[in-house]
């Protein structure tokens, strides 16, 4: 029996997390969890799987958590903000937590979760954005292990194994291309939020969404393959493939390509995490390669697709410029979906925080914070004068 503290449960990770926890009770138990501010449904999950540990955003939202499980019993020790979710991620009976947090919100409690000896499905792709060299330290000195839980990074853990890192020419990263893959650059600047929401492949969180949208989301995988993999960003390419049936591809120096294919249900992946070495029945529809009518790839268009560029310049840059790009991304982000400002700002605000940062070394998770808080304050700025504002 694996015990499990799920960081973000009520999530789309989450969701998808706590359905293979119900298909497999004799497998894996919920110890934490924790949720923002859904409440409706983050009590349906307390009452389903009893965490010993929960947690929430803020006291106010732990308070009225607490009145509607007053029925409940026994009720969870609830908690809240940063040091709630810190005590799921180190709850003591917890062998795995499963980081699936949005955001740069992710990076405290797993890296608390990794100090305190867990393992790690690491969903929270922003963690290994911002404090990649930090976290991968840890988790060699801790002696943890990190399972990736993002499509492409399990399609490369899954094509990597048993092999030697040297003998890797490149990781072939594949992108869906996303809602705009065929919209012509002139017509972005038009585009709704429904239009940036509406992805072609994957069900998603929002930002995430909005993320391959952009193909930002490409740009920080391709970071966090630099990290978890722990090969340079010349040896990862990312090839558009519409079609989402390979979820990426490693290239050995003897020229034999291996790649993953599957139906793109992110349940594959998130069961590997949870299971692994092992595997276990998912419920994902089979792949039958007789009903496909072509594989296609290409390149991306770096012109277009700005952030992606944006993502391997930050990270040639080095220390701090990833966790800055990250921050301006999110502000960014959250403006576009408060509808503040328009798609192609996107990469114009996170550009212009990036030109603004001179990069700084990074030594403890303090100095990844700093660097995320100046790029906050940075990107708001921008968008200040973008608006018109002084
Ligand atoms: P989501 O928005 O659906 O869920 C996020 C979860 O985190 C929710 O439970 C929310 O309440 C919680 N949360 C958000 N902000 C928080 C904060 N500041 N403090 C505490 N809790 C907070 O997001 P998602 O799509 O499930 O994505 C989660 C992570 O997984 C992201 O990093 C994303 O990039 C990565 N990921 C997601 C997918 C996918 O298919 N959804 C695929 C690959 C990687
Ligand atoms: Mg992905």
């Amino acid at each position: 029996m694996k015990n499990l503290s799920i960081l973000g449960s009520t999530g789309s990770i989450g969701v998808s997390t706590l359905e293979l926890v119900a298909a497999h009770p004799d497998r894996f138990r919920i110890e934490a969890l924790t949720a923002g501010a859904n409440l409706e449904l983050f009590a349906r999950q307390i009452e389903l799987f009893r965490p010993r540990v929960v947690s929430v955003l803020n006291e106010e939202l732990a308070c009225k958590l607490s009145r509607m499980l007053s029925g409940v019993g026994p009720k969870p020790e609830i908690m809240h903000g940063v040091l709630g979710l810190i005590a799921a991620a180190t709850a003591t009976d917890t062998r795995m937590v499963v980081a699936a947090i949005v955001g740069a919100a992710g990076l405290v409690p797993t890296a608390a979760a990794i100090r305190s000896g867990k393992d790690v499905a690491l969903a929270n792709k922003e963690t290994l954005v911002c404090a990649g060299s930090l976290i991968m330290d840890l988790v060699r000195d801790h002696g943890v292990a990190l399972y990736p839980v993002d499509s492409e990074h399990s399609a490369v853990f899954q094509s990597i194994e048993g092999h030697r890192s040297e003998d890797i020419r490149k990781i072939i990263l594949t992108a869906s291309g996303g809602p705009f893959l065929d919209t012509p650059s002139a017509l972005l600047e038009n585009v709704t939020i429904a239009d940036a929401l509406n992805h072609p492949k994957w069900s998603m969180g929002k930002k995430i969404s909005i993320d391959s949208a952009t193909m930002m989301n490409k740009g920080l995988e391709v970071i966090e393959a630099r990290w978890l993999f722990d090969v340079p960003a010349a040896k990862i390419d990312v090839n558009i493939h519409p079609q989402s049936i390979i979820h990426s591809m490693v290239e050995y120096i003897d020229g034999c390509v291996i790649a993953q294919l599957g139906t793109p249900d992110m349940k594959a992946p998130i069961a590997y995490a949870l299971s692994y070495p092992e595997r276990v029945a998912t419920g994902v529809t089979p792949l039958d390669l007789t009903l496909l009518s072509g594989l296609t790839f290409f390149k991306p268009d770096l012109q277009k697709f700005r952030c992606l560029q944006l993502a391997y310049d930050a990270l040639e840059c080095g220390p701090s410029m990833p966790a800055v790009m990250n921050a301006a991304n999110e502000v960014a982000v959250a403006a576009f979906l408060a509808g503040e400002i328009g798609f192609t700002a996107i990469p114009r605000v996170i550009e212009g925080t990036m030109a603004a940062h001179g990069a700084v070394s990074l030594v403890t998770i303090e100095d990844v914070l700093q660097a995320d808080r100046w790029g906050r304050r940075k990107a708001a700025e921008l968008m200040g004068k973008l608006k018109g504002e002084p």
